[in-house]
């Protein structure tokens, strides 16, 4: 049981899977399982195609809706680009910003990400901020280095109220994806500085309510023992929130261990 202020949250990532009708099927079947609770904080982040049928979907359950991105401006001549605004308007509750593959795919600065967090908040959108260490930076030390920086500058200029909404996710690159997470006490020990860091910037209060998630293989055999950690508030699920089953014994995990 943990005893925290922070309702656990356990988030799924589907990328660039699922068409708006296996998408609706997916989380059909999630929202039966685990979509009446309110004990864990469940939500779901398809691609922006599939949004619609899911947010039909979910209607009389408590699964929150997520996008994987948008742009920071409030509308105009960004060919492809989401506003924040068009997101609420598909009942849209969190966005993932920073996800480390916008990062490096599509070169996404932290000062860039920072004017998403900003636009995000003003909206009244939860922006799941992904931050995270590549293999190399941590071979050399420099992991709290470059999480660090990651997290000032992508909460520049942020403060006050409504910022405990924010979601910040630990998510070391060399576990997305690749089977290997971070164990128990290495994810601790970045969130226990992450925690630090946002009570430096936010203060104390804020940066207890902030949820930080861990991402990185999280499945159903690794999800106990993450969660079990003070500072682990839930899960950003890449791979196995693909799987209604896998995603579904994750939730039941963080049930066992809520208030
Ligand atoms: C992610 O990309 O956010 C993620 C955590 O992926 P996976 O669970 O597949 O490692």
């Amino acid at each position: 049981m943990k005893t925290s202020v922070r309702r656990l949250l356990i988030a799924g990532n589907w990328k660039m899977n699922k068409t708006s009708s296996e998408a609706a099927e997916l989380v059909e079947e999630i929202s039966l399982a685990v979509g009446k609770q309110l004990d864990v904080g469940v939500a779901v982040c398809p691609p922006f195609t599939s949004m619609e049928s899911v947010a039909h979907t979910i209607e009389d359950s408590n699964i929150q809706l997520g996008a994987q991105n948008m742009h920071p401006a409030p509308a105009g001549a960004y060919t492809g680009e989401i506003s924040a605004e068009m997101l609420r308007h598909l009942f849209a509750s969190f966005v993932i910003l920073g996800h480390s593959e916008r990062r490096t795919c599509f070169s996404e600065s932290n000062a860039f990400i920072n004017r998403k967090v900003r636009a995000a908040l003003e909206s009244s959108l939860k922006p799941i901020l992904c931050v995270g260490e590549s293999l190399a930076e941590r071979e050399r030390g420099d992991t709290v280095g470059v999480v660090g920086a990651q997290v000032r500058a992508c909460l520049d200029e942020i403060s006050g109220e409504g910022s405990e909404s924010i979601v910040v996710s630990y998510e070391p690159i060399w576990a997305i994806g690749t089977g290997k997470t971070a164990t128990p006490a290495m994810a601790q020990e970045v969130h226990g500085e992450i925690r630090r860091m946002l009570t430096e910037t936010l203060g104390a209060s804020i940066a207890d309510r902030i949820r930080i998630l861990y991402g990185g293989s999280m499945k159903p055999d690794n999800a106990g023992e993450l969660l079990d950690q003070p500072d682990i508030d839930g899960g950003l699920i890449g791979g196995a929130s693909l799987e209604a089953r896998s995603f579904i014994r994750i939730v039941e995990l963080a049930l066992e261990r809520a208030q």
